[in-house]
């Protein structure tokens, strides 16, 4: 490990991205790297510093040295720099976006318009939120019960690559405004813009040790990560395995963690609804190449409409354009690396062999290259198949029928995830009944992916632990504390 090397710097789409750690305001190099490829063309694009346990601890003793003094900060101040760093997001929005696609492969104009922007608004919502928390006091024979949020200490926040900014920040916005300080570990497979956060907290004030950012593999500093006891809080997003070591790890030093993991959610079409809509909502489940957790990838559709409904959505599908993320007439781009499409694929092929059926895809688009997977809709398929259990992550929907409101709902919950749940329905009391039945974080009700940052967001059952978002992440981030106060004149009467 050596500190300045000035040459560690890679430039992607025309941006410069420091390829080493973040750790107390300096840049940190390691005598490893790794090789960070783009989805796009599978083409290297940087030399990674791949940190171990040594970087690791640096961060650690960085973040816990910033820590007294961001704690004492006035929420104001904080709250100040919070709108700094998005005001510094939104004016990289370009740069931001342009290297999230090289890296990632999801679609550039949607890193334009929409995950790039929230990136900013999750500092922007964080810092409003933090001025306006509180609690009313209550009192207790005279006495006062005021309840407040007290930092917590060092955060070591470990995210996944199908949306590496937005989720990074997600954590990293509510994190700091609560007065804390950070580690974040981001994926090795999309690892380039939470450097580029990295330079733009610093330009906007954020003091060094604050927010570090240390780079490589999971097994490697991410695991010495979250098992170095001083650590005061884990943040994590990614997949149900890897929640195992981390909760592990959390549980040998009774850490409190945050766990927002896959998911196998339902989309559940009734007879009764705007069948449109429906098709609509169900297409739109391959957006990231279907690389999202909370994408409905389970259809259920009444039986009645499923063939009309099947019908639409293929037609609708087939007009999807699948091609090169930069392009802004593309639907769908490519898979995020060559082992994931190998997985994907493995599922596909397994459900194929014993007896699905593919209506549309069934494989990668080889006109494209490896990397690129068809849209694929997967019907007769059992309730019990790997396909319609396991999380695939990748442009693979399964449809299944049912006859009843009972089977539908039964069919819904029937997974060990409960992460989000999306019903179509025409008929309001029908949707409170079937909602109120669903297990999910998350249902919507003849819409999809509308998030408010002030309602909370988590998993239920193997989807995740802990909800976060407004109040409830400042729960997850803060000691809450509750001060009872004697009435005065306690001195004579106590
Ligand atoms: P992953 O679990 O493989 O990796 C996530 C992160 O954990 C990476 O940074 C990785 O380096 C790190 N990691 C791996 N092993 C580790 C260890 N032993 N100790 C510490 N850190 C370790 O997940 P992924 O493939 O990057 O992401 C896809 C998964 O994330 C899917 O299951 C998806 O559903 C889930 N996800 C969930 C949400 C949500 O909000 N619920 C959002 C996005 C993605």
């Amino acid at each position: 490990m050596s500190e300045r090397h000035e040459t560690e710097v890679a430039t992607v789409a025309g941006v410069a991205v420091d390829t080493r750690h973040w750790i107390d305001g300096k840049r940190v190099t390691s005598l490893a790297t790794f090789t960070d490829t783009s989805p796009i063309d599978d083409v290297p694009l940087a030399e990674i510093a791949r940190g171990g346990a040594a970087e690791a601890a640096l961060a650690v003793d960085a973040a816990r040295a910033a820590f007294p003094a961001w704690a004492a900060t006035s929420r104001e101040e904080r709250a100040r720099i919070l709108h700094a760093i998005a005001d510094g997001v939104e004016k990289r929005i370009e740069e931001l976006s342009a290297v999230e696609t090289a890296d990632n492969g999801a679609l550039l104009r949607s890193h334009r318009r929409g995950v790039i922007p929230r990136v900013a608004h999750n500092f922007r919502f964080f810092a409003d939120w933090l001025l306006t928390l509180g609690h009313d006091d209550f009192e207790t024979r005279g006495h006062t019960n005021h309840v407040s949020w007290d930092p917590a200490g060092v955060c070591a926040l470990i995210t996944p690559w199908n949306a590496p900014l937005m989720l990074a920040t997600w954590k990293v916005a509510p994190a700091l405004a609560a007065g804390n300080t950070v580690v974040l570990k981001p994926a090795e497979w999309s690892p380039l813009t939470a450097s580029l956060l990295a330079d733009i907290a610093a330009e906007a004030g954020l003091p060094a040790g604050v927010l570090n950012v240390v780079q490589g593999y999971g097994e490697e500093v991410g695991a010495a990560l979250v098992s170095d006891p001083r650590v005061a809080r884990i943040s994590f997003t990614g997949s149900v395995p890897t929640a195992r070591h981390i909760a592990g790890a959390a549980a040998a030093n009774l850490v409190p963690v945050s766990l927002e993991l896959g998911g196998k959610s339902p989309l559940l079409v009734f007879a009764d609804s705007d069948l449109e809509l429906a098709v609509e909502l169900a297409v739109g489940q391959y957006d990231n190449a279907g690389q999202v957790c909370l994408a409905g990838t389970r259809l259920l559709v009444e039986s009645s409409v499923a063939e009309e409904f099947t019908q639409r959505f293929v037609a609708k599908a087939a007009a999807l354009r699948q091609s090169d993320p930069r392009d802004e007439t593309t639907d769908i781009g490519p898979t995020i690396h060559a082992e994931h499409v190998a997985r994907v694929d493995g599922f596909v092929q397994r459900a194929l062999a014993s007896g699905a059926r593919a209506v549309i895809g069934g494989g990668p688009n080889t006109e494209l290259g490896g990397l690129y997977y068809r849209p694929t809709l997967l019907t007769d398929v059992a309730s019990d198949a790997e396909i319609v259990t396991e999380e695939v992550f990748g442009p693979v929907l399964t449809l299944q029928t049912f006859d009843t409101e009972e089977e539908a709902v039964a069919l819904a919950n029937g997974t060990r995830f409960g992460l989000a749940a999306t019903l179509v329905t025409g008929d309001q009391e029908r949707a409170r009944r079937v909602t109120g039945q669903l297990v999910a974080g998350t249902v919507w009700v003849n819409c999809f992916f509308v998030r408010d940052l002030r309602a909370p967001f988590g998993g239920s059952r193997q989807s995740g632990v802990g909800r976060e978002g407004g109040t409830w992440s400042f729960d997850f981030y803060c000691d809450v504390k509750n001060t009872v106060t004697a009435p005065r004149g306690w001195q004579h009467h106590g």
